[in-house]
């Protein structure tokens, strides 16, 4: 007797990214759906994408074309920085940001990740990606980001912000009060790294999320990269340190990335628009 198909109660998401254009993806199978205590978290398959994170109904993570985003954020910091051993995450439960810190010979990654049931999927349905998770350098820990910042007394050389959209939980993520809490974590030569939204349809947000980095930091160089399911097809990042400036890169990236490369560490810095280096 052929084996009944469960046809999912969902059978398609529409991410929309302004009132009048978005993305959709027909889903296939179901495979984790729940309501936790900050956001609704649904992993479900798609024939394009694979497996995909969805939180409050927006694309954070897919089987497809993670590696864009994770290397992105995390490999222009470590080219810029001359040997960094202590690193911290926020955010990044799914544990992409982590693998990609973990592929340099760090002494310890600590993420900070408000919401144990995005790891405990990631675990579970993200192969690709939950190694990481389990890897002896690897401090999970679960708590809100900011007041993380602002109680420990720990210091980083690298410091990576994998929030999800300025909603929800992660509003908080966005604000000079976290980055000035931040910036007392680091260490000398100390670097941020944040994802700071979409260049197409978030250039109000992420102009005034760089006025206020300008009066907190020395150096604050934007820089873009594909992430095709995310909105507009192109993300920006945001690259901050006192001391350290992202060009020319002190050395190159690891072996074995899919995507980052020195030539596109040089050009990702490349925007039309000057960038102000505080003198
Ligand atoms: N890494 C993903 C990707 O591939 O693009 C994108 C973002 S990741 C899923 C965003 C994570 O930030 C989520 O797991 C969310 O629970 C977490 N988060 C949101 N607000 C937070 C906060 N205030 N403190 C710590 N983690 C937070």
């Amino acid at each position: 007797m052929r084996k009944k198909r469960i046809k999912p109660d969902i059978t398609e998401i529409r991410e929309y990214q302004t009132k009048t254009s978005g993305l959709f993806f027909v889903v296939d199978g179901i495979l984790f759906r729940k309501q936790s205590e900050f956001q609704l978290i649904e992993v479900v398959e798609n024939r394009d994408y694979g497996k995909i994170l969805f939180l409050d109904g927006l694309v954070q993570t897919t089987e497809r074309d993670e590696y864009f985003y994770h290397e992105m954020l995390v490999h222009p910091a470590f080219g810029a920085h001359p040997g960094p051993k202590d690193v911290l995450i926020i955010g990044g439960g799914d544990g992409g940001t982590l693998r990609e810190v973990l592929r340099h010979p760090v002494e310890r990654a600590v993420l900070v990740e408000i919401d144990p049931d995005v790891i405990e999927a990631a675990k579970k349905y993200f192969e690709w990606l939950g190694p990481a998770l389990d890897d002896n350098r690897a401090e999970l820990i679960v708590a809100d980001g900011i007041r993380f910042a602002a109680d420990t007394d720990r210091t980083f050389d690298l410091v990576f912000v994998d929030s999800s959209e300025p909603i929800g939980p992660s509003s908080v993520l966005h604000t000079p009060e976290f980055y000035l809490s931040l910036r007392e974590r680091l260490n000398p030569d100390g670097i941020i790294s944040s994802q700071i939204g979409s260049p197409f349809f978030h250039a109000a947000a992420i102009d005034r999320e760089h006025r206020f980095l300008r009066d907190i930091f020395r150096i604050v160089r934007l820089y873009t990269g594909p992430v095709p399911t995310y909105p507009g097809g192109t993300w920006s990042y945001v690259f901050l340190s006192d001391t350290r400036a992202p060009l020319p890169a002190l050395h190159p990236p690891p072996a074995g990335l899919k995507y980052f490369n020195p030539a596109v560490h040089e050009a990702c810095f490349r925007l039309n628009d000057t960038e102000e280096v505080k003198s």
